[in-house]
């Protein structure tokens, strides 16, 4: 197959060409089928460019919603940092403690 771009004459069957590394033989994103132009496929017409358009949106959108899960998760461990204090076994430590100041200080005042 002779390259497009330089003329030089590749083996068939070469994917690129020995010489310039341009593509010879195209290979549909699809449903694979090769042929010896880009832009779109001859058997199910996908639109090459397209395809890896839509292929790299979906990558970040998915890269997004990773992003976002992320930042929901970071957001409820401080959540859950800020309320377990008051709700595990130190909260009750410190419910305790309160209780027993209280009482403390209601006995030092009704002497
Ligand atoms: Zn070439
Ligand atoms: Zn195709």
């Amino acid at each position: 197959m002779d390259c497009p771009k330089c003329g030089t004459a590749n083996a068939d069957g070469v994917q690129f060409c020995t010489n310039c590394h341009a593509t010879l033989i195209f290979k549909c994103p699809k449903c694979e089928h090769k042929e010896a132009h880009g832009g779109r496929c001859d058997v199910c017409g996908e639109d090459f460019a397209f395809f890896w358009a839509r292929h790299f949106a979906e990558k970040n959108a998915e890269e997004a919603r990773i992003e976002k899960d992320k930042a929901e998760a970071e957001a409820n461990a401080v959540r859950t940092a800020l309320t377990v204090p008051f709700s595990g076994p130190a909260g009750w430590a410190f419910f305790l403690i309160t209780q027993a100041l209280n009482r403390i200080a209601t006995w030092y005042r009704s002497r």
